[in-house]
């Protein structure tokens, strides 16, 4: 089974190893946390620690 191999030059997906445009292509990492920022569940808990402060929870 071929790997999703993804040139990180060309911002592609391919199977190759190396790209057609000379550059080493890389096993894609999955995106654990998607577009968005890590802390922002932690912004969120802090957010509701200030609703709860302020007696709005
Ligand atoms: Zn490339």
């Amino acid at each position: 089974m071929n790997h999703i191999m993804f040139c990180q030059n060309c911002k592609s997906y391919m199977i190759m190893e190396q790209c057609s445009c000379g550059s080493k292509t890389v096993i894609p990492k999955p995106a654990r946390y998607g577009p968005e920022d890590p802390y922002a569940s932690y912004r969120r808990t802090a957010k509701e620690a200030q609703l709860k402060s302020r007696g709005w929870l």
